[in-house]
């Protein structure tokens, strides 16, 4: 049984965290860290680090604000002997999660950097399907409605936040997670609203190693139906993964779908690695990104306002 605090009871927290938590036996949720919210029956803390203070009796946290505080209360959980999941992303900075990959190591602790899209019911199948196709091409199109699924998150357009790039994230750990060879960013273009700190919409384009095209399309202003589909072409024909990875298409045949998994894979996911004193840490979709800030064009667009 793990002994488990959320910290940062804001909507992830609420719609994935508290049910995964709560339908897994190898957990008990002991208290709540967040400034503002609260749960009945369960213990509250204004601050991980009164938490901490306290001396409860917990052994592990799950990081649940926005990734520009993670660090802080990651090395603060760390330092105080406790086992550490994050949320994606896994920091603001790659270095900084360096930085905790190295300290939960020293102190024999397990630290989890999660990307819950990588859990989606297709991810698997496609990842084992591709593994002996030869691929022709690769193209991601992420495209969704902020103000539906974000309403009222300012952090969004703070340095850290990412923007586009925080749905987009979610697409580049699928495709590091299914495509056989290491790819790297060759031309990107930021749209960034006059009033933000980071982008709005992008466009990508990422060569492999042997020289495949992989074009992504990330846009937060999408309407209407949402688009979250990553299409990779091969010498066996088309395989789509739609849905956010929870569907998957052979050739526009549905192979794959299923009930939402992916938080209770990730629960599970973390007992064993707790259980077996290791860390899971992968910064690949987080570098993407980094090198898209570092290399992308930057265009200035109409303000964002709710
Ligand atoms: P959120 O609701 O805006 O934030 C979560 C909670 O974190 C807030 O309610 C707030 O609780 C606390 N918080 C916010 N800023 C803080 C700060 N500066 N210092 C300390 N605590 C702070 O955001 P969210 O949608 O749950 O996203 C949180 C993380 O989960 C992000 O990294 C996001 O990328 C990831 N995520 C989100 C989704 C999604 O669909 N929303 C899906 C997957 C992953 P208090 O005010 O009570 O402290």
């Amino acid at each position: 049984m793990i002994r488990i605090a959320i910290v940062g009871l804001g909507k992830i927290a609420r719609d994935q965290h508290l049910p995964a938590l709560a339908a897994n036996p190898d957990y008990e949720l002991v208290a709540v860290a967040s400034r503002n919210a609260q749960l009945d029956d369960v213990a509250h803390y204004p601050s991980l680090s009164a938490l901490l203070e306290d001396g409860s009796a917990i052994d592990a946290v799950s990081l649940c604000a926005p990734a520009a505080v993670r660090y802080e209360q990651a090395r603060e959980a760390l330092a105080a002997g406790k086992h550490v999941m994050l949320e994606k992303p896994p920091g603001a900075t790659l270095s900084e999660v360096d930085a905790l990959a190295r300290q939960a190591e020293a102190a024999g602790l397990s630290l989890f950097a999660t990307w819950h899209s990588r859990y989606a019911q297709g991810v698997q199948p496609a990842r084992e399907w591709l593994e002996a196709k030869r691929i022709q091409a690769v193209r991601i199109e992420w495209k969704e409605d902020v103000r539906v699924w974000h309403p009222g998150q300012a952090w969004i357009w703070e340095p850290g936040g990412m923007g586009v790039f925080d749905p987009g994230i979610n697409a580049l750990s699928i495709v590091t997670a299914i495509l056989p060879r290491p790819f790297f960013l060759k031309e990107a273009t930021l749209q960034v609203p006059g009033n933000c700190q980071t982008p709005v919409a992008a466009q990508l384009a990422f060569v492999d190693s042997a020289g495949v095209p992989i074009a992504a399309d990330f846009d937060f202003l999408q309407t209407g139906p949402q688009t979250w589909d990553i299409h990779v072409d091969t010498d066996a024909g088309r395989l789509t993964l739609s849905k956010g990875g929870s569907e998957l298409y052979l050739d526009g045949q549905l192979t794959h779908q299923g009930p939402d998994r992916e938080y209770a894979g990730l629960y599970a996911r973390f007992a064993e690695l707790v259980a077996q004193n290791r860390s899971d840490v992968d910064v690949a979709p987080l570098r993407h990104v980094a090198d898209a800030f570092l290399y992308g064009r930057r265009e200035t667009v109409a303000e964002f306002h709710e």
